[in-house]
C-alpha cells in the first residue's frame, strides 16, 4: 500500500511574493523569511576538477546550464568532470519565473558550436554527454537542426552516449523528428511542474504541449528512452504530482527526476516549501511503483544530475 507523503493539499492560485533578503542563507517562503533547512546547505564550489572544466569551457567559448542556471551541483558535477552544455546562445526567448538564464533578444547561431562542444567533450573524457539549449522561438526550426548537428559532432568525435534536454519546439513534430534523426540515446523534456501551476511557473509554455513533445518523441523513435523532470516545492499537491506522473507513464516516459525548486535570486519565484529528503525518497518509491524504469528523487536532483548513471539502466 502506498503511503502518501504529507504535502500541502490546498490547491490555490498564488502570485509571486515580493523580493527576499540578499543573504544567501535566508529566503522567503510566501512572505515569511525562512532559513534554508540544513539539508539544503552546500559548500561553495571549489576544487581541481571544477577549475579544469571552468577553464576549458571558457577557452572554447561555450555555455553550460550549470553556470547559467546557477545550479547548486556545480562543485560535485564539475569535479566529476561532467557538465551540461547549453547550445544556441545564452539568451532565452521565454520568460519562465523559475529560471536564471538570461532572457531577451538571442544571439546569431554559432555555426561552429557543434565542433566546439565535441572538442570539450573529448578533452573532458565524457562518456555520456548532456546537451540542452535556451528556447529559440525566433528560429524557423526552433534550433532543432543545430541540436542534430551537435549530437552528430559529439558522437563522431567521442563515441559517447548522448542525452538531449530540449525546449518544447511549440509541439512541432517535424522539429522533434529532426533532433531524433541523430539518434540521441535519451530524449529529455521537462514538465517542470504540475498542470495547474504551469502558467504561474512557465508562463508561455503549456502542460499539454510538453506532454505531446514526449509522446511524439516516443512515437518517432520507440528505442530512444524518454525522460522528464519536475521541480517540487512550488505549491503542487500530492494528487497533482501523481496525476502528472500518471500522464508521463501513459505516454511511455522511461526516466524521471524530482528535485527541490530553489530560487536562483530574489527576482525569481519564491519556493512554497522545502521537502525533507525522506519525502523525496517516498515520492521516488511511489514513482518506481508507477513503472518508471529509473527515478532520481532528492533535494538536489536536477534533470542532468548523475545523468550518466541513469542512462546506463
Ligand atoms: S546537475 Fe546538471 S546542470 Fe547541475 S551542475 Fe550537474 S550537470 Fe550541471
Amino acid at each position: 500500500m502506498l503511503t502518501l507523503p504529507v504535502l500541502d493539499e490546498r490547491p490555490d492560485e498564488r502570485e509571486p511574493s515580493p523580493c527576499g533578503s540578499a543573504d544567501s542563507q535566508v529566503v522567503e517562503i510566501g512572505r515569511k523569511p525562512r532559513r534554508l533547512p540544513e539539508w539544503l546547505k552546500r559548500p561553495i564550489p571549489s576544487g581541481g576538477g571544477m577549475y579544469f572544466a571552468q577553464r576549458l569551457i571558457s577557452e572554447l567559448g561555450l555555455e553550460t546550464i550549470c553556470e547559467s542556471g546557477k545550479c547548486p551541483n556545480r562543485s560535485e558535477c564539475w569535479s566529476r568532470r561532467t557538465a551540461t552544455f547549453m547550445i544556441l546562445g545564452e539568451t532565452c526567448t521565454r520568460p519562465c519565473g523559475f529560471c536564471a538564464v538570461k532572457r531577451g533578444r538571442p544571439e546569431a547561431v554559432a555555426e561552429d558550436e557543434p565542433e566546439r562542444v565535441a572538442e570539450a567533450c573529448a578533452r573532458m573524457g565524457l562518456r555520456h554527454v548532456v546537451i540542452t539549449s535556451v528556447t529559440r522561438d525566433d528560429l524557423p526550426d526552433g534550433g532543432a537542426d543545430h541540436f542534430r548537428r551537435c549530437i552528430l559532432a559529439v558522437r563522431e568525435r567521442t563515441g559517447a552516449t548522448i542525452e538531449v534536454l530540449t525546449p518544447d519546439f511549440n509541439g512541432r513534430e517535424d522539429q522533434v523528428a529532426t533532433v531524433l534523426d541523430a539518434r540521441p540515446e535519451v530524449f529529455n523534456h521537462n514538465m517542470e511542474t504540475v498542470a495547474r501551476l504551469q502558467q504561474y511557473v512557465r508562463r508561455k509554455s503549456q502542460y499539454e504541449v510538453s506532454l505531446r513533445v514526449l509522446e511524439v518523441a516516443k512515437k518517432i523513435s520507440p528505442e530512444t528512452r524518454t525522460k522528464s523532470g519536475l521541480m517540487l516545492g512550488l505549491g503542487e499537491t500530492t494528487g497533482e504530482l501523481l496525476d502528472t506522473l500518471a500522464d508521463l507513464r501513459s505516454i511511455g516516459c522511461n526516466f524521471l527526476t524530482l528535485g527541490q525548486y530553489l530560487r536562483p535570486s530574489p527576482r525569481h519565484l519564491p519556493p512554497e516549501r522545502y521537502l525533507p529528503p525522506a519525502e523525496f525518497d517516498e515520492l521516488g518509491r511511489m514513482a518506481r511503483q508507477m513503472g518508471f524504469d529509473e527515478v532520481a528523487s532528492g533535494p538536489f536532483v536536477r534533470s542532468s544530475y548523475h545523468a550518466d548513471e541513469m542512462a546506463r539502466v
